[in-house]
Order: structure tokens, then C-alpha cells, then sequence
């Protein structure tokens, strides 16, 4: 009998698994962020002339001087909203849009905000294409998006100087937000818990390096 025909995996699936790999190696333990992470094609969200390199774990850029992060920080962000059912999830800063289809891929329904109207417009039209249901908006993050809160998440992918209060403001209580916040060279990663009505607990998670958070309760003196 003759043997049955291999189904062929793309290079692009084998360096994703991969990549699966070492980022349980690195410590990512939750099997929803692992399953979204071995299932979104960062190649799509990646510069095409960068496209052999969307499966090293480190951030690229994209346009407007920005970058795609590094796929370990997206995956122990994620991992840290720790998210258990499907929420209500807001992103400040889209970028590539590759964090919100993580988000998206895990069932969540996710609002991206980001200033660069370029970028926006080019996340918009890859999210489309692979079928993520992301609302994309165009605007200062630092302030939200109060029409569609309040929310179990908020994940904010660039350097704050300090926590945006009116972020803060759109948790839902007992939600969470992740944000690093330090100075424009490095940042700390915090979670941020709205405990109360007027009540917020803050965890340190680590150190990060994120391009800076440009608005009117980030960088505001960066915003040209
Ligand atoms: N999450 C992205 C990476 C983002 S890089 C991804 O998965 O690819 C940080 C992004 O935040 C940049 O695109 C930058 O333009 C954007 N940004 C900076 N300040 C912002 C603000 N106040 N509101 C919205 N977006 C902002």
C-alpha cells in the first residue's frame, strides 16, 4: 500500500510552533495565551521585507517609527490580565494590530486605540483580512474610550510616564489593567486592580522597554 502523503506545514507554522516552545520555556504557563500565540500569523503584522524574521521572540518595526512587540511580552501581558472568561478588553496603542488578535483569538472582545491614523488603518485591513473582529479607533489612548467601557482589561503597550487616571477610571471593578510605566529609556510593568469604587492596588511584574506613550496623560511634551 502506498504511504499516505505527509500533510506539509509551512515554514511560517513550524517557526510558530517553535516559538510556542520557547515561550514555555521562558515561563508562559497559561494554555489559552500559548493556544492563541501557536494560532495568530505574526508574519501577517510584520513588515513583508522583515517577514523571515517574525518568529524571532524580539520586537520589529513597523511604521511611523514604531514597533511590533517582542512576542513574549504580548504573550506575559496577556497572560497577566489574567483573563478566565470572555471580556471586555481595551488596547492602548495597536500598532501592527498583532496583541489585539492575540486578544481577539482568545474569545475577547477587544477596542484598540491608536494615534497614528496610518497604522490604525493598516492594523484595520489585516485584522479584516484574517478574520479578527477588533474595533479599531483612531485617537489619544491616554484618555480611553469611555462609550465602550467599562472593562475587565486594559493593556496599554506603551511606556506611560504615570497610570492614566481616566484609564483607571474604566476598569470594571475587579478588573485589571497592565501598563508599564517608568521613563522614556525603561519602564516597569504593573498590574493595576480596581479594587473599589475609589480603589486601585498596584504589582510590580518586571521591567520592560516600550517606545513612549504619547498624550494627554502620557508624554504629552512628545506629541508633535
Ligand atoms: N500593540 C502593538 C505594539 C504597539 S507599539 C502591536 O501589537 O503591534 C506602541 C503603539 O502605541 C505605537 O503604535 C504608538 O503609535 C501608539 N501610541 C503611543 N501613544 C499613544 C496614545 N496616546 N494613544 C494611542 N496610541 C498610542
Amino acid at each position: 500500500m502506498p504511504a499516505l502523503p505527509e500533510r506539509q506545514s509551512s515554514p511560517f507554522e513550524l517557526q510558530r510552533r517553535a516559538l510556542v516552545a520557547t515561550l514555555q520555556q521562558r515561563g508562559i504557563t497559561s494554555a489559552a495565551v500559548l493556544a492563541a500565540m501557536g494560532a495568530v500569523p505574526r508574519e501577517a503584522f510584520v513588515p513583508a521585507a522583515l517577514s523571515m524574521r517574525s518568529y524571532e521572540d524580539s520586537a520589529l518595526p513597523i511604521d511611523n517609527r514604531q514597533t511590533i512587540s517582542q512576542p513574549f511580552t504580548v504573550a506575559f501581558m496577556t497572560q497577566e490580565l489574567q483573563l478566565d472568561r470572555p471580556s471586555r478588553i481595551l488596547e492602548i496603542g495597536t500598532g501592527s494590530g498583532y496583541q489585539a488578535a492575540i486578544l481577539c483569538c482568545m474569545g475577547h472582545h477587544v477596542v484598540s486605540i491608536e494615534r497614528h491614523s496610518l497604522l490604525s488603518q493598516k492594523a484595520r485591513t489585516t485584522l479584516k483580512l484574517l478574520g479578527y473582529d477588533v474595533q479599531c479607533r483612531v485617537g489619544d489612548g491616554t484618555i480611553g474610550y469611555r462609550e465602550g467601557g467599562p472593562y475587565d482589561g486594559i493593556i496599554v503597550t506603551a511606556g506611560a510616564p504615570d497610570v492614566p487616571q481616566t484609564l483607571a477610571r474604566q476598569l470594571t471593578i475587579g478588573g485589571r489593567m497592565v501598563i508599564p510605566v517608568g521613563t522614556l529609556q525603561e519602564q516597569r510593568l504593573y498590574r493595576v486592580v480596581r479594587t473599589g469604587e475609589e480603589s486601585w492596588k498596584g504589582e510590580e511584574l518586571g521591567h520592560a522597554k516600550f517606545v513612549p506613550l504619547i498624550g494627554r496623560s502620557g508624554w504629552e511634551d512628545l506629541a508633535g
